[in-house]
C-alpha cells in the first residue's frame, strides 16, 4: 500500500507508477487545463492521465513543462499516461498515433501507453505496435484499458509482453471483484477510472456515514478504499481545493469491516460504456 502521494507501485516489468494521479477527461484545452496540471504537480502529484481522444494533450504538455520548470523537477520524476484511440488500432496507425501524442504533449517518451478500448478484431494488431514501442525503449510501460477477463485472456494468448496495467471503471457501485482477483493473480496492475463515479457517489448514505465517522470527505473515503484494495486511482478535478483534498489520503485507515461495507455497495453499475457492448 502506498504511504504518501509520491509513493509508487512497482509494475511487473519493474517500472514504478505513482499510486495516485490526476485525470483530465472532459477538461478542454485552455488555461483551466494548464492550471489544473500545474496545481496538481505543485501539490505533489507525480502522475497525469490523458488520452488522444480527450483532445487536450497540448495543454497537458504545456502544464507539465511549466510545472517541471516551476518545481525544479526532472522529466523522469513525472509519470505521464496517454491512450491510443479506437480509430488507430492497426499496427502502423498505432505507431503513428504514439508519435502524434508525443508531438502534441511535447514529450519524447510516455511512461504508460494504453489501448483505450478492446475493439473486437483490432486490439491484437495495436498490441503488437505497443510491444514494438516497448521493445525499442520508447515507452516505459504498456497496458490496456476497459479490458474484461476474456479480453485479457485472448490478448495474452498471442502477446509477447503481458500488459502491465488495465485501467477500468471501478468504484463502490462497480467493484469488479473477479477482474480484481484475476489481475492480481496475473500481476497486472488495476487502475480505477471514474473513481468518484463522476460525482454520482457523493450523496451515498453509507459513504456519508463513513465520512462523518473518519472526519473525511466522501471523496477521500472512496479514494482511500481504492488504495487499500491496491488499485491505482486518478480522480479528476480542476479545482485546487479538491485536487488537494483528493490527495490527503494518508493520515487515516479504513477498518476491514468498513472496507467490506463499501464493497457491499456494489450493483455492477456503470457510469461509462460497457466494454462488451460499445459501438465507437
Ligand atoms: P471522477 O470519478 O474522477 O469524477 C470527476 C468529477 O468529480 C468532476 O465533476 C469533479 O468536478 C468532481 N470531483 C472531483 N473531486 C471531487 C471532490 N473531492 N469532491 C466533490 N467533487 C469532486 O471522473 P472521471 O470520469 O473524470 O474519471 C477520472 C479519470 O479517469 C478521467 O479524468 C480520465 O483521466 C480517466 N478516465 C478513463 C477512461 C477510460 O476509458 N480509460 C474513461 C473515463 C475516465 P471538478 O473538476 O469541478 O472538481
Amino acid at each position: 500500500m502506498i504511504k504518501n502521494l509520491q509513493d509508487t507501485v512497482t509494475l511487473h516489468n519493474g517500472a514504478r507508477m505513482p499510486g495516485l494521479g490526476l485525470g483530465v477527461f472532459k477538461v478542454e484545452e485552455g488555461p483551466e487545463l494548464v492550471q489544473a496540471v500545474k496545481t496538481a504537480i505543485a501539490h505533489g502529484y507525480r502522475s497525469i492521465d490523458t488520452a488522444a481522444i480527450y483532445e487536450n494533450e497540448e495543454g497537458v504538455g504545456q502544464g507539465i513543462r511549466e510545472a517541471l520548470a516551476d518545481n525544479r523537477l526532472a522529466r523522469d520524476q513525472l509519470f505521464v499516461t496517454s491512450k491510443v484511440w479506437n480509430a488507430d488500432l492497426g499496427y502502423e496507425s498505432a505507431l503513428a498515433a504514439y508519435e502524434a501524442s508525443l508531438e502534441r504533449l511535447g514529450l519524447d517518451y510516455l511512461d504508460l501507453y494504453l489501448i483505450h478500448w478492446p475493439v473486437k478484431g483490432k486490439y491484437k494488431e495495436a498490441w503488437r505496435a505497443l510491444e514494438t514501442l516497448y521493445g525499442e525503449g520508447r515507452v516505459t510501460a504498456i497496458g490496456v484499458s476497459n479490458f474484461q477477463i476474456h479480453h485479457l485472456e485472448d490478448l495474452m494468448q498471442c502477446a509477447a509482453v503481458k500488459p502491465m496495467v488495465n485501467q477500468v471503471e471501478f468504484h463502490p457501485r462497480l467493484t469488479q471483484k473477479d477482474l480484481l482477483r484475476y489481475t492480481r493473480e496475473q500481476a497486472i496492475q488495476l487502475e480505477a477510472w471514474s473513481p468518484l463515479m463522476q460525482g454520482e457517489l457523493l450523496d451515498d448514505p453509507l459513504l456519508n456515514e463513513l465520512a462523518a465517522k473518519y472526519g473525511k470527505s466522501v471523496a477521500q473515503i472512496i479514494l482511500r478504499w481504492d488504495l487499500q484494495h491496491g488499485v491505482i486511482t486518478i480522480p479528476k478535478s480542476t479545482k485546487e481545493h479538491r485536487i488537494i483534498e483528493n490527495a490527503r489520503l494518508f493520515d487515516f485507515e479504513l477498518s476491514g469491516e468498513d472496507m467490506e461495507r463499501i464493497d457491499g455497495l456494489n450493483e455492477n453499475r456503470r457510469v461509462g460504456p460497457d466494454p462488451d457492448n460499445f459501438d465507437f
